[in-house]
């Protein structure tokens, strides 16, 4: 059975924790779809274009990932789409109490999609987007963070600011 899975986040950027789930996800699945919300309450750095673009210039060695933004509910992109899982990344105990709350209101909405979580490496456990946002907007070294192309992208956005 061919299976769509959608990996759905802010990517306010893209880190290489990100990264480590695509790649992982990637090997198991059929395609991986990386979906950038658009309706995020939080304010985001970049636009849905820009971090769109960003991960679709990260991921062009996997040849089964493909990168769209959404709107609205996961659970109706996700029927769009015709994917069957979720994915999403689990790095500490701190994120379990938040997922497991989505995982099951995303149950309840969508039948028949399941949410699977993936862990990344550990060194990439302590990793955030806003960590890294809050590190290159003082101007420290986000270099083993994230990609080459998002460091660039980062020192541009905030040069602008
Ligand atoms: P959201 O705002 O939906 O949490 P994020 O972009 O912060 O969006 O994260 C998207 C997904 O990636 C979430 O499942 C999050 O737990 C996971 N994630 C974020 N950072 C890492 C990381 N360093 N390693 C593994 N997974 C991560």
């Amino acid at each position: 059975m061919k299976t769509i899975t959608i990996y759905p986040g802010t990517f306010d950027p893209l880190t290489n924790g990100h990264l480590d789930i695509i790649e992982r996800a990637a090997e198991i699945f059929s395609i991986v779809i990386v979906a950038v919300a658009r309706n995020s309450s939080k304010r985001p750095l970049f636009t849905s274009h820009e971090r769109v673009t960003m991960i679709r210039s990260c991921v062009n060695h996997l040849a089964n990932v493909e990168v769209d933004s959404f709107e609205g509910l996961l659970v109706s992109y996700a029927k769009k789409k015709r994917a069957n899982v979720i994915v999403r990344g689990l790095r500490a105990v701190s994120d379990f109490e938040y997922e497991f709350q989505m995982a099951l209101t995303n149950r309840k909405l969508g039948e028949g999609l399941t949410t699977v979580y993936l862990m990344p490496h550990e060194k990439y456990t302590y990793l955030s987007s806003s960590l890294v946002r809050e590190i290159a907007t003082y101007g420290g070294d986000v270099s083993g963070f994230v990609p080459e192309l998002v460091e660039e992208k980062l020192k541009k956005k905030l040069k602008k600011r």
